[in-house]
């Protein structure tokens, strides 16, 4: 088997007395597309820290590429990009000046520098606005020209903390593009932290962090299909109430999560009739769908999240 792009073992941070990651061991095979998901407070932004080699775990190792992100931290740094939330560009400079900025941090020169910041251009859309100040680019712009600056000397790794933020979704989905053609080109392993579900179902695999915890990782098709086929979600002015009567009467295992009741029966379509004819008017809203990786998260920890802070973005 190859060397994983990373691997961490029993990896704990804390901040104080603040324990922000506990225990976590996780491996990310070379290639994957990797999406670290959790809402806020949940230690993705601790995590990228210590895998970008900003500062050296509390307890626990963490590698990439097989070498160890404390002790060969150099090593480490040659082989890894990093894309977090607010651009790392000069925006008194040009995309250009941006560029040739990053290529000196590594030592780059001459036209092996000229040929990567050209080839950076074209691949994000940037040539016509090589030229242009930082600080007179959109918010997407701005972004693709992180990514390129990011992406300069060919890290075989590419660590993204939550780069879309403030993205509209077409900025998003343009960002995303830029992200699936370099990894056709390069196969660059990419690791993203997100709080969108549809950026995370893009990953070919997910871990979830709660409170510092890992809870559940696999790929987003194999989680969602555990939670077995349709699920049923209810709505009622006293939801406890009627689980309890739910339970009592049909023998099904009910989930009140806030206002809300979920429940995963062979056959969910039947079910809802059912449930409609003894309780109609105690339903306020009823919907039958598929689980999505917002319900395996649900599934995991037992509650959902802040709808601000786990969102569904189409
Ligand atoms: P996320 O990126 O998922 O929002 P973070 O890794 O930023 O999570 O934070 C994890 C936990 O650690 C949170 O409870 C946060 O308040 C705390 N934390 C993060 N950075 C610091 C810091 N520098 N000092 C103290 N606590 C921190």
């Amino acid at each position: 088997m190859s060397t994983p792009a990373v691997h961490i073992d029993g990896l704990t941070h804390r901040y104080g007395t603040h324990l922000a990651l506990q225990d976590v061991s996780l491996t990310i095979p070379d290639g994957c597309c990797f999406g670290v998901l959790g809402p806020n407070g949940s230690g993705k932004t601790t995590l990228f820290r210590i895998l970008s080699t900003l500062m050296p775990p509390t307890q626990g190792s963490a590698s990439i590429f097989g070498h160890d992100t404390t002790s060969q931290s150099h090593v480490v740094r040659t082989r890894i990009g990093m894309v977090f939330q607010e651009p790392a560009l000069d925006e008194k400079l040009t995309v250009r000046e941006n560029l040739r900025v990053q290529g000196a941090l590594y030592g780059l020169r001459g036209t092996e520098v000229r040929d990567r910041i050209k080839s950076m251009l074209d691949r994000f859309d940037l040539s016509d606005r090589a030229g242009d100040r930082v600080d007179t680019l959109s918010g997407g712009l701005r972004r693709r020209a992180d990514l390129a600056r990011g992406l300069l000397h060919q890290p075989d790794l590419l660590l993204l903390d939550e780069p879309t933020t403030g993205l509209d979704p077409k900025a998003r989905r343009t960002f995303w593009q830029g992200l699936d053609r370099l990894r056709r080109a390069n196969g660059t392993t990419l690791v993203i932290a997100t709080h969108l579900m549809d950026e995370a179902e893009r990953c070919d695999e997910v871990a979830i962090l709660d409170r510092g915890h890992l809870v559940v990782n696999g790929a987003p098709e194999t989680l969602k299909s555990e939670l077995g086929g349709e699920m049923l979600w209810l709505e009622s002015a006293d939801a406890p109430a009627l689980r309890d009567r739910i339970e009592a009467q049909f023998g099904v295992d009910v989930q009140l999560i806030g206002r809300a009741l979920q429940i995963s029966p062979p056959d969910a379509p039947s079910l809802l009739s059912s449930l409609y004819e003894a309780f109609g008017d105690r339903i306020d809203s009823a919907t039958v769908r598929a689980p999505t990786l917002d319900d395996v998260f649900v599934a995991h920890t037992g509650y959902r999240p802040d709808e601000e802070e786990l969102q569904i973005v189409n």
